[in-house]
């Protein structure tokens, strides 16, 4: 089906605006794993001036999943009381050691869902076992999970409960521009987060940093049209929050998932895989949600593991580093064989650059 979105000849107009408008390097980052992707997969940082780099951001949620929230996971997955239900994307994620498809070889009880409800309805069905789901993900993800749990509390279902992983965008830009390292001047905003929570954080933020923000999509004359708005903003210095994705994304976003997502659940610090902790960078389950929380129902609250010190995938996701500068790259770590999450998740950088090389 056409598209105007992917139409070659308005994409190759907005790149030559880009190139009009651009008199000196800028360092550009967009923050999600799908955009990157597109970028990659229709390989648009050739096709962009060699004054504009993009440097790819942390929006893959598999790929900052901590290590040590993974290993809780394959702990809890190994209980034979239990039903463990994920995304598809999380079951290559290397822990330790071993990953949930090993799991599942070992005769765990695993199973891919496509949605939290799905996870519901396996607890229905399932009586005498325990149903978890992996609630992994941005604010994009955080509607259904809520929604979930309170459907179970509705349902009063007791064997259902929630491994919760939830992070925020703008803490996470916040990391990224209070680094001494930064090297990010301005940033694609991620569009689907932005459908769910609006673009009303953005202002205080770009202003408190000096860098323009832009709203974008992830088709590829959505990601040019971003690129072009964010560079006429650098160009021009000005500093202000601009929307390229005005089908989708409102100042203000959707009430009603904004409202699920504070009545279930509260801002709480947040360990970024290969980052860090990030001050109230993530949500976690409010106290009168606690009997749906897997960590105190299955007690892995202490689980502390270290990270493999040949992954950089950390630095790849500030904008500091790109895949091909790491060593492992397509030798050690290969999506048949990862050492780490941003090898294997469909959003992660490292995926992107493997699947899609530069001719
Ligand atoms: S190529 Fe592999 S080891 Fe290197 S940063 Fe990416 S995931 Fe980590």
């Amino acid at each position: 089906m056409f598209t105007p979105y992917r139409s070659p000849s308005l994409v190759q107009a907005t790149l030559a605006e880009i190139r009009q408008a651009t008199s000196q390097p800028w360092v550009i980052m967009e923050i999600c794993g799908g955009q990157t992707h597109a970028i990659l997969r229709y390989g648009m940082e050739q096709l962009l001036p060699p004054e504009t780099e993009l440097v790819h951001g942390p929006g893959c949620p598999v790929c900052v999943t901590s290590l040590d929230l993974i290993e809780k996971a394959l702990a809890i997955a190994s209980d034979p009381q239990v039903i463990f239900t994920s995304y598809g994307d999380m079951l290559r994620v290397p822990g330790v050691d071993r990953d949930l498809f090993s799991v599942r070889a070992a005769g765990g009880d695993i199973r891919v869902v496509y949605s939290p409800l799905d996870a519901l309805r396996i607890a229905q069905q399932n009586p005498h076992k325990q149903v978890v789901f992996f609630a992994i993900g941005f604010e994009t993800t955080a509607p259904a999970n809520a929604m979930s749990v309170l459907q179970a509390k509705a349902l009063g279902l007791k064997n259902y409960s929630a491994l919760v992983s939830h992070v925020c965008v703008p803490p996470a830009l916040s990391a990224i521009l209070n680094s001494p390292a930064n090297r990010v001047q301005g940033f694609l905003l991620a569009g689907h987060v932005c459908a769910v929570m609006g673009y009303h954080q953005y202002p205080s933020l770009a202003e408190q940093y000096r860098v323009p923000m832009v709203v974008t999509g992830f088709e590829p004359l959505d990601i040019a049209r971003g690129i072009l708005e964010t560079v006429k903003l650098l160009e021009s210095g000005r500093v202000e929050v601009r929307n390229a994705y005005e089908r989708v994304v409102t100042f203000e976003g959707n009430h009603a998932a904004q409202e699920a997502i504070a009545r279930v659940f509260e801002p709480c610090d947040r360990k970024w895989r290969g980052i860090g902790a990030i001050p109230l960078s993530g949500w976690k389950l409010r106290p009168e949600f606690q009997a749906y929380d897997a960590e105190s129902r299955f007690q892995v609250g202490s689980i502390q593991p270290e990270e493999s010190p040949l992954c950089i995938a950390g630095q790849i996701l500030q904008g500091l580093k790109k895949p091909p500068q790491c060593p492992a790259f397509g030798r050690a770590c290969t999506p048949e064989h990862p050492l780490g999450a941003t090898m294997v998740s469909s959003e992660g950088a490292c995926a992107a650059y493997y699947h899609y090389p530069a001719s």
